[in-house]
C-alpha cells in the first residue's frame, strides 16, 4: 500500500488526506499549526492567536511597503478562521462534504451557525488516525533523491519519508517550499493574484440587541462584490448597540499579477502587484464611487472625500493590512504543475492548493479549492496513482 505524506491540513489538504485515507492510502499530515479550537465568528476565530499567521510581510503593490497577511494555520487552514463565506455564483456547485446554511441572507460552511472547517467536514468522525496528523510541525523543504521526491525536512530537521508527498501549504507557502528545494522551474511563485479590496468604514448603531460580534451579507454587480462586516459592541442602557462597519468592495477577476521570491536567506518575498494594470484600478474605483453615491450609514471613519477616489483607493490597496486574503496562483497549473498537480523533473511529487489555480476565482476561494481538491483526487483514482 502506497504510503502518502500531505504538508499542510488547510483546505486543500483536508480533503485530499480525507479522500486518500477513505481510498485505503496510509496518509500522514504534517501541518506548521496547533488545533486549538476557533470560533464561528470570523473576528473571534481571528483572535485565537495561535491558529493565525500575519507573516510573511507582504507588498501589496510593487515597491510599496511591506504589510501583514493573515492565513489560517492547523487543521482546516483558512477555513478554521475564515469569515466561512461562499459565493454561490460560479460553476462550483457539483460534489462536496462542505455543509451550506443560509446565515442573514449569506451562505456559510456551518451547521446551527456554527463553522464547520474543511477538516472537521471531511475528517469527523475521523477518516484518519490522529497519531498520522502531526502538528505544529513546519516543514522547511523537500526531500529528492534521483529526481524523486521521498518525504519532506522539517524546520527542527527531522526527515520524514514516504513514497508520495502532497503539498498543500497554501499559495505563499507551497511555491516557497519549490523554491527552496529547486523544484519546478522558472514559473514557480509567478502570477501571484488576489482579489485587490478596499474597505470603508463608518460607524454603525443598531436597536436589535446584541446579535454577536459581527454579521455580513454578501452581493455580486458583475467583477464587483461587496460585503458588509458589522462589528458591534455591548448593548447600551437602551439596549442599543454600536460599534463598526466596513463595507469592503473587492475587484473579483483582477487583471494584476505578483510573485513569490526566496530573499537571502531562503524567506518568502511576496508581492501581489495589485494594481499593476490600470484597469483593476478603475473597475475598483468605479465599485467604490456607486457605493459612496448610494451613501454610507452612519459617521465616514476612512473612506474618500470628493473626487480623490482612484488616488484613495490606490494609497488604501498598497498601505493597508488586506481586509481579504485571497492568495491563488503562485504555481498555476499548464506553467508549473500538469493537470495531475505533478511539477515537471520531479515524480512522486503532487500539488494541490490555491497555488496551482491558473488565475484567483472569480468566486471566494474556499470551495473553488474544496472543488479542485476533489478533482484531483478523482484523477488519481482514475489514473490508478492510489
Ligand atoms: C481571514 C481570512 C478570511 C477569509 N475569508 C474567506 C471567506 O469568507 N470565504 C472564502 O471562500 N475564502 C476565504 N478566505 C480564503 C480561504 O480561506 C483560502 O482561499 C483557503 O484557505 C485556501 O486553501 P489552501 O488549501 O490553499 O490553503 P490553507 O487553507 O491556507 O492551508 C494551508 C495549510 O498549510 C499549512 N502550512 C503552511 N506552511 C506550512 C509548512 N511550511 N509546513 C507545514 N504546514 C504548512 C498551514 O498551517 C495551513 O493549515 C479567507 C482567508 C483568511 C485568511
Amino acid at each position: 500500500m502506497t504510503d502518502w505524506l500531505v504538508v499542510g491540513a488547510g483546505v486543500a489538504g483536508s480533503v485530499v488526506s480525507a479522500r486518500l485515507a477513505a481510498a485505503g492510502a496510509i496518509v500522514t499530515v504534517v501541518d506548521a499549526g496547533p488545533a486549538t479550537v476557533t470560533g464561528d465568528d470570523l473576528f473571534a476565530a481571528l483572535a485565537v492567536t495561535d491558529r493565525v499567521r500575519s507573516t510573511p510581510l507582504v507588498r501589496r503593490v510593487e515597491g510599496g511597503p511591506l504589510v501583514p497577511y493573515t492565513s489560517g494555520v492547523g487543521p482546516g487552514g483558512g477555513s478554521a478562521v475564515n469569515g466561512s463565506i461562499m459565493s454561490m455564483s460560479g460553476p462550483f456547485r457539483h460534489r462536496h462534504s462542505i455543509p451550506f446554511e443560509v446565515v442573514e441572507r449569506v451562505v456559510r460552511s456551518t451547521v446551527n451557525g456554527h463553522r464547520v472547517d474543511t477538516w472537521a467536514a471531511y475528517h469527523g468522525p475521523s477518516s484518519l488516525a490522529m497519531d498520522r496528523l502531526v502538528l505544529s510541525t513546519p516543514v522547511e523543504s523537500l526531500l529528492v533523491d534521483s529526481r524523486r521526491c521521498v518525504g519532506v525536512r522539517t524546520e527542527s530537521g527531522e526527515e520524514l519519508f514516504a513514497d508520495r508527498v502532497v503539498v498543500c501549504a497554501g499559495a505563499i507557502m507551497t511555491p516557497t517550499l519549490l523554491l527552496r528545494s529547486a523544484i519546478g522551474g522558472p514559473a514557480v511563485g509567478v502570477g501571484l493574484q488576489d482579489h485587490p479590496a478596499v474597505a470603508l468604514v463608518h460607524g454603525v448603531r443598531s436597536s436589535l440587541g446584541s446579535t454577536g460580534p459581527s454579521i455580513s451579507t454578501l452581493e455580486r454587480v458583475g467583477p464587483i462584490q461587496i460585503m458588509h462586516l458589522r462589528r458591534l459592541g455591548p448593548a447600551g442602557d437602551d439596549s442599543s448597540v454600536s460599534g463598526l462597519g466596513a463595507t469592503v468592495v473587492m475587484l473579483m477577476r483582477p487583471e494584476s499579477r505578483g510573485s513569490v521570491r526566496l530573499d537571502h536567506e531562503g524567506y518568502p518575498a511576496v508581492s501581489f502587484g495589485i494594481g499593476s494594470v490600470d484597469a483593476d484600478i478603475e473597475r475598483l474605483s468605479g465599485g467604490v464611487s456607486e457605493i459612496l453615491g448610494e451613501g454610507l450609514a452612519g459617521d465616514i471613519v476612512d473612506a474618500p472625500r470628493g473626487d480623490t477616489v482612484e488616488d484613495w483607493v490606490r494609497e488604501r490597496l498598497a498601505t493597508a493590512v488586506p481586509v481579504v486574503t485571497h492568495a491563488a496562483s503562485g504555481c498555476a497549473m499548464g506553467s508549473v504543475v500538469d493537470r495531475f498537480g505533478r511539477p515537471d523533473g520531479v515524480e512522486n511529487l503532487y500539488v494541490v492548493d490555491a497555488s496551482i489555480f491558473p488565475a484567483v476565482p472569480s468566486v471566494n476561494p474556499m470551495l473553488p479549492t474544496v472543488q479542485l481538491s476533489e478533482t484531483m483526487v478523482d484523477r488519481w483514482l482514475a489514473a490508478g496513482f492510489v
